[in-house]
């Protein structure tokens, strides 16, 4: 199978060729046909396998085929999560459509609106955008979503643990009904699919592997280690192995601060990249790290999403997420399109039951060692008991300060309630956000 075979153009052809790309991953085989022919879907496939191609050439195609000779108006719209991810996106569409008559833009918070808005009154036909900004925009009337033919919803999951759900109805509102839906995601909870249903019009349901699984040559390492000891166990595990590039996520913003600070203290380059840091660092810190200028990304889960970091070898847990599908999109950063990759996991004995929901969503156990002098001593009982044991450790609720790390929201509360999408109302509105968080 060629993407000639799946019905690609050649301009589109030529763009994924100089790419590299000799053939379609699964996921694009799969869906590239039903996004041509104009159906609805609802995308699952693991991490790094191309989902971005799988949506941005069949759109590409269609916005070309359908080009009005002499204005662009705005018609596809790709939404992300993260500002990061919106970046990325962007360049993936402007690669592929090197060829074609199309234009594209991106636009996320954290930045100066205006340039935004003059090329957005240039005339766009794509556009990517993280959900917040693009709403400011639409109040300022800098962009239009009245000829929306397409929209996509890209790590729709992560859009649910971001409370961004009030943000894309209304942007949604401003639609036409009529218009072709795209979701895609790496993980599928049971809030999505409700999500989706709001959206989504007689959806094909396209998967290519296990819900929720990782990507096969990753390997999986947990070290049991105090949490007092962490840091001198990072540092000695980047100079012991001589690694070169490492991603390191830590549960808390103030947490990824401390750990950055310790490394660079102790002779190792290193940035952090959360929610509390200007957007101008944010992109200094995840560009010096892809060029190789730093050694290390210590990052709270606002990283973990959708970033494409090519033949990134190593992804460390500093502290288990609590959120066992944030473990999937962690250590979905390595093991890239086919590449090996290690996630090593540091666990205390607080976060023993993380461990244990990690392994049973993943239906794997993970490999723990203990090296020496580092043996854990700490008697800490878990941060959260297990669900179905006997509960001897008491109902201590997960803390606080753990849940939220990105500097977005509270995770994990997907804002249904009051505001559910229903199955025939496109055109709600649900009232002003909440809470902007771009
Ligand atoms: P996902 O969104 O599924 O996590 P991406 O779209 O970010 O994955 O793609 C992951 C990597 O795979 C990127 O570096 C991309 O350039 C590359 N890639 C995508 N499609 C192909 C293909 N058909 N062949 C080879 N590499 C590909
Ligand atoms: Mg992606």
């Amino acid at each position: 199978m060629t993407f000639k075979d799946l019905g690609l153009s050649q301009a589109l052809v030529k763009a994924v060729e100089e790419k590299g790309y000799t053939k379609p991953s699964p996921i694009q085989e799969k869906a590239i046909p039903h996004i041509l022919e104009g159906k609805d879907i609802l995308a699952s496939a693991q991490t790094g396998t191309g989902k971005t191609a799988g949506f941005t050439l069949p759109v590409l195609q269609r916005l070309a085929e359908t080009k009005h000779p002499k204005y662009r108006p705005l018609r596809a719209l790709v939404l992300t999560p993260t500002r990061e991810l919106a970046a990325q996106v962007h360049d993936n569409v402007r690669e592929y459509s090197k060829y074609v008559d199309i234009k594209s833009a991106v636009v996320f918070g954290g930045v100066n609106a205006k340039p935004q808005i003059a090329t957005l009154r240039s005339g766009v036909d794509i556009l990517v955008a993280t959900p917040g900004r693009l709403l400011d925009l639409h109040d300022q009337k800098a962009v239009s979503f009245k000829r929306i033919d397409v929209l996509i919803l890209d790590e729709a999951d992560r859009m649910l643990d971001m409370g961004f759900v009030r943000d894309i109805n209304k942007i949604i509102s401003f639609m036409p009904t009529k218009r072709q839906n795209l979701m895609f995601s790496a993980t599928f909870s049971k809030d999505i699919k409700k999500l989706a249903e709001g959206i989504l019009r007689n959806p094909v349901s396209v998967e290519t592997a296990p819900q929720n699984s990782t990507a096969k040559k990753v390997t999986h390492k947990v070290y049991k280690v105090d949490k007092k000891k962490k840091t001198e166990f990072t540092i000695k595990l980047i100079k012991d192995n001589n690694w070169k590039q490492i991603l390191i996520f830590t549960r808390t913003k103030h947490g990824a601060n401390k750990l950055t600070e310790k490394l660079i203290k102790s002779g190792i380059s290193a940035a952090a990249i959360h929610g509390n840091k200007s957007q101008g660092a944010r992109t200094k810190a995840l560009k010096n790290f892809k060029d190789n200028s730093i050694k290390v990304l210590v990052a709270t889960d606002i990283a973990a999403r959708g970033l494409d970091i090519p033949l990134l070898p190593h992804v460390v847990n500093y502290e288990l997420p609590n959120v066992p599908e944030d473990y999937v999109h962690r250590i979905g950063r390595t093991g890239r399109a086919g590449a090996a990759g290690e996630a090593i996991s540091l666990v205390c004995s607080e976060e023993v039951e993380y461990q244990n929901e990690i392994e049973k969503l993943l239906k794997e156990k993970l490999k723990s060692t203990i090296v020496e002098g580092f043996e854990p001593t700490d008697t800490a009982p878990p941060k959260r008991a297990a669900t179905q044991s006997k509960g001897s450790f008491g109902k201590k609720k997960r803390s606080s300060k753990g849940g939220s790390s990105n500097g977005n929201t509270p995770k994990r509360k997907p804002h249904f309630k009051g505001n559910k999408p229903s199955t025939s109302g496109r055109g709600r509105s649900s009232g002003a956000p909440k809470k902007r968080h771009d």
